[in-house]
């Protein structure tokens, strides 16, 4: 089974989402042999996104690192998961960046994941700046260091997501994409299930190569994620 995560980002009304629904509904039909979809709307919009014949699951873009109490703003992964969410995208490179989120702070939320029975998806990838210095490997090894406490009998989502693909309209090539899967397999070699996913400016278009590549499993998809025709087709290819 392919995995394709579809990653709202902040877009989106409840209208939309509907419509979405909708739309995916009439263009997967039954669903898709051997693709298993997730859409990851923002907490809102979950009731909206979600499929009544469950041809898809929901996730969540992120959940807090604690469990529950006076965190104004936050949303636990317990509610996510009681709001129907079975995946949580966890250290996405949008965090990152612009919440500072770092190595600690998303173990708690992995482990917070775990307590709420969430699949997490965790995000990892190299800056422009990390490539261009030869850096790609040690960030890798740095950013999978979160998992060091995390049950390696649990299902795990990793998804290589090189920052500078995101949103850019420049993916990686199906070569950058299966090496870096090839040695995130191999320092997760101790996993049992493990599913590994390539993000960054996958359209319907690019899909078919890199979802070739060596240990790509599917698919974290922004953009071409908006709109259910090009989501399904991305899933269909
Ligand atoms: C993402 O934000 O996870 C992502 C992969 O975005 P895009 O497909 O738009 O590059």
């Amino acid at each position: 089974m392919k995995l394709f995560v579809a990653n709202w980002k902040m877009h989106k009304t409840r209208a939309e989402a509907r419509a979405f629904a909708e739309e995916l509904g009439r263009a997967i039909g039954d669903g898709i042999a051997g693709a298993e979809l997730v859409v990851a709307p923002s907490y809102p919009l979950l009731d909206a996104a979600r499929d009544s014949r469950g041809r898809w699951a929901l996730g969540c873009q992120n959940v807090a690192s604690e469990t529950e109490g006076a965190y104004t703003g936050e949303v636990s992964a317990g509610m996510a998961a009681d709001a129907g969410c079975t995946y949580a995208i966890v250290g996405h490179s949008e965090r990152r960046r612009y919440f500072g989120e770092d190595g600690p702070v998303l173990a708690k939320k992995l482990a917070r994941c775990r307590e709420a029975g969430l699949v997490p998806i965790y995000c990892i990838g190299e800056t422009t700046e990390e490539r261009d210095a030869g850096l790609t490997a040690t960030t890798l090894v740095r950013q999978l260091d979160a998992l060091r406490s995390d049950e390696p009998s649990q299902p795990l989502v990793v998804a290589y997501e090189p920052v500078w693909a995101i949103g850019s309209g420049r993916s990686a090539t199906p070569g950058d994409c299966g090496s870096a899967l090839v040695h995130i397999a191999e320092i997760l070699s101790a996993r049992s299930h493990l599913r590994l996913l390539y993000g960054g400016s996958v359209t319907p278009e690019n899909c078919r190569p890199l979802l070739a590549a060596p240990r790509t499993d599917g698919f974290l998809i922004g953009g071409a994620s908006l709109s259910a025709q090009s989501f399904a087709a991305i899933a269909r290819a």
